[in-house]
């Protein structure tokens, strides 16, 4: 996209989604598509990738909100991971570093794996963060949670991440071996989503 297209597109007042991450842009594209026909990634017009260095989910997805927005346009951004309650919330805010720079989630999840062998409380979470900015510059913030357990071995090639490890609440099957229509009803993600839907309705009322 060229700097005019994205001021034009800009000046239509509709959506960046605030992420360098392909894989969150197809699934926000998925989510999103009832309510938001098109967006543009942050990546797609350029726009810094700011550090996380926030102490919360919010404070995180908030930094990498206000990082792309601007006048006239709406801003999307996310943060999320996996909380294990035995490990007092761990991986949580650092569930990417875990994985290292190779991006190695093998490692990750054994790492969580071997944090559990001295307890039988599997229980944990996923959370995600949504952070809205909306063209006046008023910051809103959505949470969604998922709640299920850990389990050991990882099953399952689908989805990205954790999921082959973690079994949603209600369910026998991982993540991992989820269709991705199926985790996007029930995810942390969609949940977040879902907020985030609630509040464009009654907007998109009083307008
Ligand atoms: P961030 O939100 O980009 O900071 O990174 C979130 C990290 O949490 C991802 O790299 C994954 O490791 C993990 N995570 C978040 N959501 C999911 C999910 O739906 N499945 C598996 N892992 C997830």
């Amino acid at each position: 996209m060229t700097t005019s297209q994205s001021i034009d597109f800009f000046m239509q007042g509709r959506l960046v989604v605030a992420t360098h991450n392909k894989g969150k842009v197809k699934e926000f594209g998925a989510l999103l598509a009832p309510y938001w026909q098109s967006f543009v990634s942050a990546a797609e017009l350029n726009l810094p990738e700011p550090e996380e260095t926030g102490q919360t989910f919010a404070d995180n997805a908030l930094l990498k909100a206000r990082a792309a927005a601007g006048a006239g346009y709406w801003t999307l951004a996310d943060d999320s991971g996996l909380c294990v309650n035995a490990l007092g919330g761990d991986p949580g805010l650092y569930s990417a570093r875990w994985a290292g720079p190779q991006k190695d989630f093998q490692m990750a999840m054994r790492r969580v794996h071997d944090g559990l062998a001295n307890t039988n409380d599997r229980s944990a979470y996923f959370i995600c963060v949504l952070a809205l900015i909306d063209p006046d510059g008023r910051e809103h913030v959505f949470e969604g949670r998922c709640e299920g357990a850990m389990t050991w071995p990882p099953r399952g090639s689908l989805g990205f991440g954790y999921d082959p490890c973690f079994v949603p609440q209600g369910d026998m099957r991982t993540f991992g071996e989820m269709p991705e229509v199926e985790k996007h009803t029930i995810s942390h993600r969609a949940q977040a989503v879902a907020l985030l839907a609630d509040y464009m309705r009654k907007v998109s009322e009083v307008l």
